[in-house]
C-alpha cells in the first residue's frame, strides 16, 4: 500500500520516512500543499495520507476538502491529519473537512502504526467493495457463456451509437445473425458441443470486428452486431465477411467437429433517415427472416425481402 507523507518539517519527514519504511510502507513524501496536491492528481495517487495540519502554503484543512471534493467512487483516500498540540481543539473541524483520524506531534511510534493499519483496513476493504460493485455489474450486463455483452447492454448501445450517428450525421450499421439449425445440433452433438459453438462463435465475431464496433448475445443463438460509421454497402460487405469467417472453420470440441453458419439480417441507421431502434430491429429481424427463407448462411436486408411477414418470423 502507498502512502503519501506532506510536512514541510524536515525532521518529521524524515521520522515518518523511517517509520514506514521499517513497517513495510511504500511511500512518497511532499514538503508543500502544492507539492500534495501534484502527487494526489495523478491517477495512480497513494491512497493513505498523512497529512500535517500546517503547511507554508496550501493548509491541511484545504488539502482535505479538495482530496474529498476531486474523490471518484472508485478509490477512496484515507487520510489521517497529523496536528501540534493546540490543533488538538480543531479536531472536529477536521474531521467535517473529510479527515479521517488524527494524531498529535510529537506523536507515540506505536501509535502511528496502530492508526495507519486501521487506515490499511479500510481501504483494503474499500478495494474489495468496488471490485464486488464491478463483478455484479459485468455481470448485470454481459452473458455468462460468451463473455460478450447481454441483450440488454447491447440494445443500450445500440440506442447511444444512434443518438451519436445523427448528431454527427454518419449512419449506424447493424447485423442480427443466428446460426443455422442449432436445435440440430444440440440434438445430435449434445448441449455442451452447442454450448461450446456458442463461446466459439462469439470468440469469431469479436475477432471480426473493429474496436469501436460492439457484439452481444441478442438472443439464444442470435448475435447482434453494431456497426458505427458503416452505410448499407459497408455492412452488407462487412457481414459477408463475418459470416464467411464463422464458416470458414469447423468448432472443435471433445474430439468433435462441426461446421456452424449463420444467417444475417441487416439494417442501417441511416443519415436524415429512421433512427428508431425499435424499427432498426425490427428490419433487421426481417432481414434475418428472408435469409432463413431463402436457403440460409447468408446476408439479407428487409428492402430484399419479396414480402413482410404478417407477424414476427417462427425460427
Ligand atoms: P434456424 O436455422 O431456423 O435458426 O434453426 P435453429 O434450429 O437454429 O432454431 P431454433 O430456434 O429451432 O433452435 C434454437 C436452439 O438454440 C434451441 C435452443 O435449445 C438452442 N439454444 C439456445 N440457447 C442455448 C444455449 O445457451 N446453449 C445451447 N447448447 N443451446 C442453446
Ligand atoms: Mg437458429
Ligand atoms: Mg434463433
Amino acid at each position: 500500500m502507498q502512502a503519501l507523507i506532506i510536512d514541510d518539517f524536515a525532521v518529521f519527514r524524515k521520522l515518518i520516512s523511517d517509520h514506514l519504511q521499517s513497517w513495510g510502507f511504500e511511500f512518497t513524501v511532499a514538503e508543500n500543499g502544492a507539492a500534495a496536491q501534484r502527487i494526489l492528481d495523478q491517477p495512480d495517487a497513494p491512497r493513505l495520507v498523512l497529512l500535517d495540519w500546517i503547511l507554508p502554503d496550501i493548509d491541511g484543512i484545504e488539502l482535505c476538502k479538495r482530496i474529498r471534493k476531486s474523490e471518484s467512487n472508485d478509490a477512496y483516500t484515507y487520510v489521517i491529519l497529523l496536528t501540534g498540540k493546540e490543533g488538538r481543539k480543531n479536531m472536529l473541524e477536521a474531521m467535517h473537512a473529510g479527515a479521517d483520524d488524527y494524531l498529535e506531534k510529537p506523536f507515540d511510534e506505536l501509535e502511528l502504526k496502530a492508526r495507519l493499519l486501521v487506515g490499511k483496513r479500510i481501504l483494503d476493504l474499500h478495494a474489495e467493495l468496488v471490485s464486488a460493485r464491478e463483478s455484479m455489474r459485468h455481470a448485470a450486463t454481459h452473458d455468462s457463456l460468451t463473455g460478450l455483452m447481454n441483450r440488454g447492454e447491447i440494445v443500450s448501445v445500440l440506442e447511444r451509437e444512434v443518438v451519436r450517428g445523427a448528431r454527427g450525421s454518419t449512419p449506424v450499421g447493424i447485423i442480427l445473425g443466428d446460426i443455422d439449425g442449432f436445435k440440430k445440433v444440440n440434438d445430435t452433438l449434445g448441449h455442451l458441443f452447442g454450448d461450446e459453438a456458442l463461446r466459439e462463435v462469439g470468440r469469431r465475431l469479436r475477432d471480426q470486428l473493429r474496436v469501436y464496433d460492439s457484439v452481444g448475445r441478442y438472443g439464444g443463438e442470435e448475435f447482434l452486431m453494431i456497426l458505427p460509421d458503416c452505410t448499407w454497402e459497408d455492412t452488407i460487405c462487412r457481414a459477408n465477411e463475418v459470416r464467411e469467417f464463422i464458416a470458414s472453420a469447423p468448432v472443435i470440441y471433445s474430439g468433435v467437429e462441426h461446421l456452424v453458419t449463420m444467417s444475417m439480417g441487416v439494417s442501417v441507421a441511416d443519415i436524415g433517415a429512421k433512427t428508431d431502434v425499435e424499427a432498426l430491429l425490427k428490419f433487421a429481424d426481417l432481414g434475418l427472416y428472408a435469409a432463413k427463407a431463402n436457403g440460409r448462411n447468408r446476408v439479407e436486408r428487409f428492402a430484399e425481402a419479396a414480402k413482410p411477414p404478417s407477424s414476427r418470423r417462427a425460427r
